[in-house]
């Protein structure tokens, strides 16, 4: 452990721990920070003293990415949530946003040494130690899983950074130099594996004893990890952040029974309804979206930030030793689809699809007929055909009918030719909207 007194420290303190944490940095925000002081006032409330403490969290408004967004003008063009003025910020991360413009994500050296210590406490969990040769493809670029470089640092491995984008470079570094372990994308651990098994490369006998997989869900559903672990001879876990928050917030330990928290003392976390916005309560195999609130931010706080991330959530004893609860992500708020009344998220049907590998590749593509979430049965997906798998003309009916039973969602399989479907190799892309047409209702 990265650090043990903190990590193993009985969860049911933590809130009271924090408590001081939160109130200084609800005042804080009254006193600094303009984005709240209009915010809070429009919903109210007037001084750091009517807020309360942490038992009172629920009450306030969330806070959602589109109103960081909408207060950027030229004159502020981090947004008014920016708290100290830009010559006392170190470092400007920006998110990979969807929109175009990018957000930025700044940070005081003060904030940026809070993000390595976390990221540490997270990739620690995964067996990562001074002495281990990590393969990293992270850039050290624009974006926020740069502070894992510097976490990499603290930890004291011999870090290997390869960048993104060139496989060949990243097969050297592992063969030459004899790396043990790698940190990637699981889409492009995947694409590693089927680009190893084309040019004959025997990567399961290769040095690679670990995978620590980020920057998207998958690395946790276990058809695609079983799948990872034989291609790569490897044991795979996975790490998840969010980039106005913090970096690394989660990461999976060896027992591979979900991300431990490893923000406490930084972060509170909450799990929420994404449709009513009510709390949910954090037992084992609760689900819901979290929402992340800084305890002792500088730069640009938040409070009750809508992360859109879906999670399961377990508060059971890990064999670890950590007591943080421990999440598996579902998917994003944003891509689940309500077939007929059913929720539905793009990466549960691809796990359940996964079941029929090696006759499926397990990569799939989820056509919509009509733009919006809600769609009706059946759901047209398709599903590509393992390397060497044939056209078994009842597989298909299999899916199909399995699909029915674990989510009770009705689907079209059409069943497509090994390497027929796009592949990315950051993240990859499950529901293309390209055919889905306005419902005329
Ligand atoms: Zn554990």
């Amino acid at each position: 452990m990265f650090e043990p007194d903190v990590e193993t420290r009985p969860w049911a303190e933590q809130q009271q721990i924090d408590e001081p944490d939160y109130r200084r940095q609800v005042a804080h925000l009254f006193a600094r920070s303009r984005f709240y002081r209009d915010k809070l006032a429009a919903a109210g409330i007037k001084s750091a003293n009517d807020i309360g403490g942490l038992e009172s969290l629920a009450a306030l408004p969330f806070t959602e990415k589109e109103e960081l967004r909408a207060t950027r003008t030229a004159t502020d063009p981090v947004g008014t949530h920016l708290i100290p003025p830009l010559d006392e910020i170190a470092r400007i991360f920006s998110t990979s946003g969807t929109t175009g413009t990018p957000s930025y994500v700044p940070l005081t050296a003060e904030d940026i040494a809070d993000w390595v210590r976390v990221s540490s406490r997270s990739y620690s969990a995964s067996g990562v130690r001074r002495g281990h040769r990590l393969v990293s493809t992270y850039g050290a670029g624009p974006f926020v899983a740069g502070i894992t470089l510097d976490a990499f640092n603290n930890i004291g491995v011999t870090h290997i950074p390869v960048g993104s984008g060139s496989t060949d470079r990243l097969i050297a570094a592992v063969q030459l130099l004899k790396a043990d372990t790698v940190a990637l994308t699981p889409s492009y651990a995947l694409h590693i594996a089927e680009w190893a098994s084309e040019r004959s490369v025997d990567l399961a006998s290769s040095s690679v004893e670990r995978l620590l997989v980020a920057g998207e869900p998958g690395g946790g559903e276990p058809a695609l990890r079983a799948k990872l672990e034989a291609a790569w001879g490897a044991e795979v876990t996975e790490a998840m952040g969010i980039g106005d928050i913090c970096v690394s917030l989660w990461g999976e330990c060896r027992k591979k029974q979900g991300m431990h928290f490893s923000g406490r003392g930084f972060v509170h976390f909450e799990l929420i309804d994404p449709e009513s916005g009510k709390p949910i309560a954090l037992k084992d195999g609760a689900e819901g979206e979290l929402v992340y609130t800084h305890l002792r931010h500088r730069s640009a706080p938040l409070l009750r930030f809508r992360s859109r991330d879906h999670v399961r959530l377990w508060t059971s004893p890990c064999a670890c030793g950590r007591t943080a609860p421990r999440v598996r992500c579902i998917g994003r708020t944003d891509d689940m689809l309500i077939v007929r009344g059913v929720n539905l998220f793009p990466t549960a049907l691809r796990e359940i699809i996964n079941e029929f590998s090696p006759s499926v590749s397990g990569v799939i593509s989820i056509r919509p007929r009509h733009n919006g979430f809600r769609q009706d049965p059946p759901l047209p997906v398709a599903v590509e055909l393992g390397e060497a798998a044939g056209g078994d003309p009842e597989l298909a009916e299999r899916i199909k009918k399995r699909v029915r039973e674990a989510l009770t969602v009705t689907t079209a399989v059409e069943l497509v030719p090994h390497g027929s479907l796009p592949r990315s190799s950051y993240k990859s892309r499950l529901v293309d909207w390209s055919q889905a047409t306005a419902r005329n209702e």
